[in-house]
């Protein structure tokens, strides 16, 4: 009530401000293309933004006021007409501000009939609570023909009416002006209800002339199929009031390189929005490779989404080495090695033996206890003949493992002294070992001077020329 003689002082400026909003807001053509785009409501569709409703030949354009909520708070999207397209007034004789029978009313109804089905049924009625005039609300009509005090639409913004005063432009609603509470009440002559921000409804003076816009509640899914695009620095929703929910097209799928993984994607065709899954992967096999054929896996990807369906993908796997190719990395008896630069034969794969074939070209050769092939430990237990054919192999040092020394192991060569460390000789197996060699001396190197001298003596015995086909010295 103590807002009456206030309000009163606006009547002038109001007038004027009408006409200008109006020519300013012709609408200009849209400054970009659309962009590929959809809209969540809250989190892409903010407050301020236009939303450009569509069905059939019919368009309006809207501003959010509120895209998560009524002007209520109850659940819903607040909207707003963008532009004013009329004059609004309550009165025009200036006798009263009856809702019942206005210019308002019949506007703010010729305009709700005018509202494609599809958006007409979005729209949610919100119930007010009449704080100030009790019953006398369910004496006037509500836009849609009832009388109840769930009103549908419409509602009239008492700041922007302020808004024209001040000459701001403030796009966001405040304060509803709603209707008048009766159309004999003498007390309320000139007054109207005004609903507030928290649904209720108060009596407030008001002009008999007043420009208004319609606003409304929608009831518009979360995840909107709209096209963005900027129009005059302000975001515009492009949206089809009949397909508010998007298009998908056919889904897509991307194998990884390693098949491990695979995603698919959905794709709006209208607005770009896409979902995207990643499916689990299981891998079997169909059929395993020989060295004849190759194998078979199978990739088969599931996705927990039910609009992607499962995917299969058949790898080949190359068929394995060839028999031969594996025998040949088999260690067999009278295989040759070459380690660190001396030839090997193997004697007994299963005995762990190997021979000496043909030494390294060194001036002093040691012949070692012992060689790797393939990872295993190999015993060297022989030395062939002509081990030191046509090298410059002067001194040669046998290892402890050796056993025989072939006929004519030193022939050819330029061996002149032999160090044995080896306590394994015998007469049997060293039978002409010195034929054709230039070896003069044969010095025994083993273990303690206790035991050597034990080996000294015992070889002694069978050291001769005759045994060995050459006469050598023998300490
Ligand atoms: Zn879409």
């Amino acid at each position: 009530m103590k807002k009456k003689n206030k309000e009163k002082k606006w009547h002038a400026s109001v007038k004027k401000s009408v006409f200008c909003m109006a020519a300013c807001l012709t609408l200009a053509g849209l400054a970009k293309p659309w962009d590929v785009h959809a809209a969540v409501l809250g989190e892409d569709m903010k407050q301020g933004n236009i939303l450009e409703l569509q069905s059939g030949d019919w368009k309006e354009d809207y501003v959010v006021l509120n895209p998560t909520e009524t002007n209520v708070g109850t659940s819903g999207t607040f909207v707003m007409l963008n532009g004013y397209y009329d004059k609004i007034m309550f009165d025009e004789k200036g006798e009263s501000n009856a809702w019942e029978g206005s210019s308002a009313q019949k506007y703010c109804t010729e305009y709700y009939r005018k509202l494609p089905v599809t958006v007409k049924d979005r729209v949610i009625g919100v119930r007010t609570t009449d704080t100030e005039s009790g019953s006398a609300w369910l004496d006037v009509s509500n836009i849609d023909g009832t009388k109840t005090d769930k009103d549908k639409v419409f509602f009239l913004s008492f700041k922007e009416y302020d808004a024209y005063r001040t000459g701001a432009n403030l796009s966001s609603g405040y304060k509803w002006l709603l209707r008048c509470p009766g159309t004999d009440c003498s007390e309320y002559h000139d007054y109207i209800g005004v609903v507030d921000n928290d649904g209720s409804i108060h009596n407030y003076s008001i002009e008999h002339l007043i420009a208004a816009r319609p606003g409304f509640n929608l009831r518009l899914p979360s995840d909107i199929c709209a096209v963005k695009t900027e129009k005059d620095g302000v975001t515009v929703w492009k949206a089809d009031a009949d397909k508010l929910g998007h298009t998908y097209g056919a889904p897509v799928y991307e194998w990884s390189k390693d098949n491990r993984g695979c995603t698919g994607t959905i794709r709006c065709e209208i607005c770009g929005e896409s979902i995207v899954e990643k499916a689990t992967v299981f891998v079997t096999s169909e059929k395993k490779p020989t060295a004849k054929e190759n194998g078979m896996d199978v990739y088969t990807a599931i996705f927990p989404d039910e609009r992607f369906q499962t995917q299969v993908k058949n790898i080949s796997i190359e068929k394995l080495p060839s028999k031969t190719e594996t025998k040949s990395k088999k260690i067999t008896a009278g295989a040759k090695y070459t380690i660190a630069g001396s030839v090997y034969k193997v004697l007994s794969p299963k005995a762990k033996t190997v021979s000496i074939v043909k030494a390294k070209n060194v001036k002093s050769y040691t012949i070692s206890s012992t060689v790797k092939i393939q990872g295993k430990t190999f015993k060297v237990t022989q030395i062939e003949t002509k081990a030191f054919k046509d090298s410059k192999i002067v001194k040669v040092t046998i290892g402890k493992n050796v056993k025989v020394l072939k006929p004519k192991a030193f022939a050819g060569s330029k061996v002149t002294k032999v160090i044995l460390k080896t306590k394994n000789l015998k007469k049997s197996t060293i039978k002409n070992c010195m034929k054709s060699s230039k070896v003069k001396t044969i010095q025994v190197k083993v273990g303690t001077k206790k035991e050597n001298k034990k080996i000294l003596k015992a070889y002694k015995k069978f050291f001769k020329k005759s045994v060995l086909g050459r006469s050598v010295r023998l300490f």
